[in-house]
């Protein structure tokens, strides 16, 4: 088992030089925030995720949460601890609103707090995060004696709170949703119906649960446009604000999983529960959907997490393990596996795309910082729409790629990775849900292609791939990276033709689209981490703040990803331009 070390100099580096730190800091909304805080922030922040709770992982995963017949749901006894110590730092309130008790820093630094968060314990993580969407929410559409009388405990984490979307018949499929609302005529609901896979449903870690509840008032329209948003908490409030009654709200049994065995997933049952309209009748989807950013981009973030942490482990074991001689070293000695180069080829795979990865999501974080602090209404559009676009790539690519780079890591264990001693496979296991759950990938692909794809008539791509064309004359221009620059280019070439068919085509052969969001999801997303990373690479060619070692591991990273990864986006083409026809020879009855 190898002890976490959080990568706060990556961290920084990527903020500072590939999403622009000092630009979010300039702004006026956040201009109370200096770099040197943050600094300062991120190193506590990594100490005591280090020591208090990536020790912690492993029970989440080898004695996981309990369901006790009484309905209460137990989490391993490391938990509580560690979840106490975390309210009492007060860093889970930093990015919130300060009237309600938080600092009102970036969500770029909230980012870099659940990169280290996910990375300690993807499972305890999850508490906060879901927390954060509750918040969000209510931050949004409540009202103000809600956003007064649940705010404050919730951004200190001192209560928790849940999503309530998923039912057996609702899934990607939300307008399903079939619980139901009444009306108790004093300004209350009574809320009854069954809700499955939710996270922290029930659990020890807090006094009070607040549940976000999708359902259906009487005589709603059926489908998205009859949902409306309700705020169910555990127990119902005294007048004081203290937590009083049990609500009508129960869990009556978690699932076992794949992974985050630490994390309750639970069947929940609301029979009567009181609940609080948040926002208007009706507006439930639409209320969902202005929380949806940063909760995917959070889970696009655990791609990010898991990847590092799996890549130390990976990494040292390399370092360790010996077998066979490797070319160049003394006859009859024994080589570390990490001289093979075939584990390199694995290793270098992982780390370049851990740097892709970063730079994409921290990319992502800023445009929200700056559409958010954006005076100019052309400037909050050009940023809304680069964060919006980068939504469905940051969740899928990340959290597919992740599937690839934790199972990397476990083939360098060899068989001490099938194994469960060594504790990779559980960082395997638990990254397998960040594909599936908030909007599966596939929902995403039809997000980008359905949605985010005709932005400005394609403008927004367009934009992005011109400063990547420009971006490639600057790579080339260093020593070293003219087929970085030549890769990038033809990367570029690539997603303008993707993107440009599925313009003319999409509108009159609808299947042919969705059936190419998959592989253009990865095309495009390839080639934005290839921009990006080539930012990455000039920078580190030319900065003097971070050690010469570190700078130069930046550059050669990014190069490796260009002249190796990125390439692969190319071969994507063919996929995306084949119509749907190809997917449907077989008839569904034929797919033996
Ligand atoms: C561990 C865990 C935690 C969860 N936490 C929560 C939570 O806190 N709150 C909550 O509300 N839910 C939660 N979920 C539910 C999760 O969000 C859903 O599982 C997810 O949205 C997918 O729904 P489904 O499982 O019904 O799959 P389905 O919707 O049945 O999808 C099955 C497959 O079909 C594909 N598919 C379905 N429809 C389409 C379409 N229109 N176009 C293309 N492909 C499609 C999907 O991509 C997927 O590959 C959680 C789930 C798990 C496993």
């Amino acid at each position: 088992m190898t002890a976490y070390t959080p990568p706060t100099d990556d961290i920084r580096y990527v903020m500072t030089h590939v999403a622009d730190l000092d630009g979010i800091l300039s702004t006026e909304r956040f201009g109370h925030v200096d770099a040197e805080s943050l600094n300062a922030v991120l190193d506590e922040v990594g100490r005591f995720m280090a020591d208090e709770v990536a020790p912690t992982n492993v029970d989440g995963d080898r004695i996981g949460s309990q369901w006790l017949p009484d309905g209460t749901v137990v989490t391993p006894d490391s938990f509580k601890p560690a979840y106490d110590k975390w309210v009492a730092s007060g860093f889970g309130a930093m990015p919130f609103d300060s009237e309600f008790g938080g600092a009102d820093f970036p969500w770029i630094s909230a980012i870099a707090v659940q990169e280290i968060f996910t990375s300690s314990n993807m499972a305890l993580s999850l508490a906060p995060l879901l927390t954060q969407g509750a918040i969000d929410a209510i931050l949004a559409h409540g009202s103000d004696e809600q956003k007064a009388t649940y705010l404050p405990k919730m951004m200190t984490g001192e209560w928790t709170g849940t999503m309530n979307l998923t039912e057996p018949q609702a899934g990607s499929d939300v307008g399903a949703v079939a619980t139901k609302a009444e009306p108790n005529g004093d300004g209350s609901w009574s809320i009854t119906g069954q809700k499955i896979y939710i996270t922290y449903g029930e659990h020890d870690l807090a006094e009070q649960i607040m549940h976000l509840v999708l359902a259906r008032t009487p005589g709603s329209a059926p489908g998205t446009k009859g949902i409306s948003m309700f705020l169910v908490p555990k127990y119902v409030l005294h007048d004081d604000g203290t937590p009083g009654e049990r609500n009508g709200a129960s869990c009556v049994s978690i699932e076992h999983k794949v992974g985050i065995h630490g994390s309750p997933t639970c069947v929940m049952a609301f029979d009567g529960a009181t609940g609080w309209l948040v926002g208007n009748e009706h507006d439930g989807m639409r209320n969902m959907f202005t929380m949806m950013n940063n909760a995917r981009l959070s889970v696009g973030l655990q791609g990010l997490s898991l990847a590092e942490r799996a890549y130390q482990q990976s990494l040292e074991y390399a370092q360790d393990r010996e077998q066979g001689t490797a070319i160049g070293a003394a006859k009859g000695t024994s080589s570390a596996i990490i001289e093979h180069p075939d584990v390199r080829r694995m290793l270098m795979t992982q780390r370049s795309w851990i740097d892709a990865m970063r730079a994409l999501v921290y990319t992502n974080a800023a445009a929200l910082d700056r559409a958010e602090a954006a005076s100019d209404p052309d400037e909050t559009r050009r940023w809304r729409e680069l964060a919006d676009l980068l939504i469905p790539l940051s969740k899928s690519l990340c959290t597919d790629v992740v599937n690839e780079s934790t199972s990397l890591a476990l083939q360098i264990h060899g068989g001490m990775g099938y194994v469960e001693e060594t504790g990779v496979a559980q960082h395997y296991r638990d990254a397998r849900i960040a594909a599936i759950y908030e909007g599966t990938n596939g929902i995403q692909a039809a997000d980008l292609v359905g949605r985010k794809l005709a932005m400005r008539g394609g403008g927004v791509i367009t934009d992005l791939l011109d400063e990547f064309e420009a971006r490639a004359d600057a790579l080339a221009a260093i020593d070293g990276m003219s087929t970085f620059a030549d890769r990038l280019r033809e990367a570029v070439v690539t997603a303008r033709t993707a993107t440009a068919h599925l313009l003319e085509t999409g509108p009159t052969d609808p299947r042919s689209l969705l059936g190419a969001s998959g592989p253009y999801l990865r095309l495009l997303g390839t080639t934005v981490c290839g921009g990006l990373l080539a930012k990455s690479a000039i920078a580190a060619s030319a900065a003097d703040d971070f050690d010469g070692a570190f700078l130069a591991a930046r550059i050669t990273s990014a190069k490796f990803f260009g002249e190796q990864i990125l390439p692969t986006a190319t071969g994507l083409l063919a996929a995306v331009t084949s119509p749907a026809d190809d997917l449907y020879a077989l008839a569904a009855d034929q797919l033996t």
